[in-house]
């Protein structure tokens, strides 16, 4: 049985990305009590997908290490993972959330050893590489995963697969009688850090994501640049692994459009100028890149990275809204047609890889709420006074970078430390 150490000064986050780890340590830090809830796995949420972070190019996992340890380290802070909050009732300094907690099947005796993983032989989608690749019925779900600790998909669950996982663990770490458990959480302030999704690629029918094999999506391409990703960082067409030198990258792919999605991401433009980045590492002087583009949105200091990639010689910048990709069938090539507005000319362009910059919607749809809230069109969370004392932090307001996803989150954390406050002084 799940517990945690809960009153109505306890603060709960809801999501473990950077923000929810954000708000979450920062409140615990300053001494208050606090529980992260957590609906994967694991902790990191999105920012553990990237390979690299723009503008200074760093690996995300340097960051997320430090939260852990943070983390670890705290005493103040219980950490839930695969559970989700399903409904809050109550005010601001005495709510009640329901927490629905998902079975592992792996309890803390588990050390990582991975002998579960290599008896089991059935294999799924992998989830953590947006299904580009396979990973097997026990698994960790990523190399860094904290907690450290295994899983068992349900899928093997009363196959032979699952006593084959039983058998194969020294530790008595498997537990294949673990349900699926509802706790309650008393709590005086909530902060959602329930982050975004990419918008569904599948949706944009004119640029045919589910019928080109070699047209993918940006995160999809985080996943293949990166070393510990599907094809081990090589930049190659699904289609027929053969090495993608020539990319383009479509901005705006569903984003700033009443057909779809309304709203500029705001983070799609630096997401592909750091991806040539990847292109150019992998290639050199072979890398052929082009950007269609509407405008490019790189705001504040990202302007210098910005002209950094503009000076590379082997990106071009296609002002044009792409019309639609079609497929050239001979060799897999999708081919871009479109108007470049700076000379007004019509284009059919062929490139061996395309990757949709797709935008940032959140993840929980607007109807599903658990709560009542203030929620805008976009289906982000408004900082309202009828909120009482639940509070957005990062890519639950908005579509946000780490850097301004963090401040949010710490801002979230002195709402949410206020509100607990106010409940302490009344009650002492
Ligand atoms: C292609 C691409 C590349 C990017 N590259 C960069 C970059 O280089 N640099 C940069 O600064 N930013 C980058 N970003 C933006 C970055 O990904 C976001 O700033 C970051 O993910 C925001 O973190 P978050 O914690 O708010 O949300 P998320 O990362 O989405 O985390 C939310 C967490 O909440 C959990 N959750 C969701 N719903 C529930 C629920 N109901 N119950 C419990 N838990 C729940 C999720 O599982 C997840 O763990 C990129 C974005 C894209 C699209
Ligand atoms: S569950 Fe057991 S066998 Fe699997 S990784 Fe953990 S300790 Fe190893
Ligand atoms: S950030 Fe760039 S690509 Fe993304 S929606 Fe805004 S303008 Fe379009």
């Amino acid at each position: 049985m799940t517990e945690v150490i809960a009153t109505n000064e306890t603060i709960l986050v809801v999501g473990g990305g950077i923000s929810g780890m954000t708000a979450a340590l920062e409140a615990a830090e300053t001494g208050k009590r606090v529980v992260l809830v957590e609906k994967r796995a694991y902790l990191g949420g999105r920012v553990s997908q990237l390979y690299k972070y723009f503008p200074k190019l760093c690996f995300p996992t340097c960051g997320l290490e430090i939260n852990q340890r943070r983390a670890k380290m705290n005493p103040n802070l219980d950490i839930v993972t695969m559970a989700e909050v399903t409904n809050i009732e109550g005010e601001a300094g005495n709510y009640k959330a329901t927490v629905t907690i998902a079975p592992r099947y792996v309890n803390e005796n588990c050390t990582g050893c991975g002998d579960c993983g290599k008896a089991v032989e059935a294999e799924f989608d992998d989830e953590y590489n947006y299904g580009m690749g396979k990973r097997r019925g026990a698994y960790l779900p990523y190399r860094m995963a904290h907690p450290q600790r295994y899983v068992l998909d349900p899928r093997i669950i009363g196959t032979d697969d699952a006593q084959k996982a039983k058998d194969a663990c020294k530790y008595d770490a498997v537990d294949l009688d673990m349900q699926e458990e509802q706790i309650t959480i008393p709590c005086g302030a909530v902060i959602f850090a329930t982050g975004w999704q990419p918008y569904d690629a599948n949706k944009i029918q004119p640029y045919g994501y589910d019928r080109i094999a070699n047209v993918i999506t940006n995160v999809e391409f985080e996943r293949m640049s990166d070393p510990s990703g599907p094809t081990g960082g090589k930049i190659r067409r699904p289609s027929d692994g053969k090495e993608a030198k020539n990319v383009a990258f479509i901005q705006c792919a569903g984003s700033r459009d009443r057909n779809y999605l309304l709203h500029c991401s705001r983070i799609c433009c630096m997401a592909s100028l750091k991806q040539t980045t990847y292109v150019a590492d992998a290639y050199g002087d072979d890398a052929d890149i082009s950007i269609y583009y509407i405008d490019i949105r790189a705001i504040d200091r990202f302007e210098d990275f910005y002209q950094k990639v503009r000076a590379n010689k082997n990106v071009k910048f296609i002002k044009s809204k792409v019309a639609n990709v079609v497929e050239n069938r001979e060799n897999g090539n999708p081919v871009l047609h479109g108007v470049d507005t700076e000379g007004y000319k019509r284009y059919a362009s062929e490139h061996d890889l395309v990757v949709l910059a797709t935008g940032m919607e959140p993840s929980i749809d607007k109807d599903k709420f658990p709560v009542d809230i203030v929620i805008n069109q976009e289906g982000f969370i408004e900082p309202a006074p009828e909120n009482g004392g639940i509070f957005a932090a990062g890519g639950a307001s908005d579509a946000l970078d780490v850097n301004r996803a963090v401040q949010h989150a710490t801002g979230a954390a002195l709402r949410a430390i206020q509100v607990v406050n106010r409940v302490a002084a009344q009650e002492g």
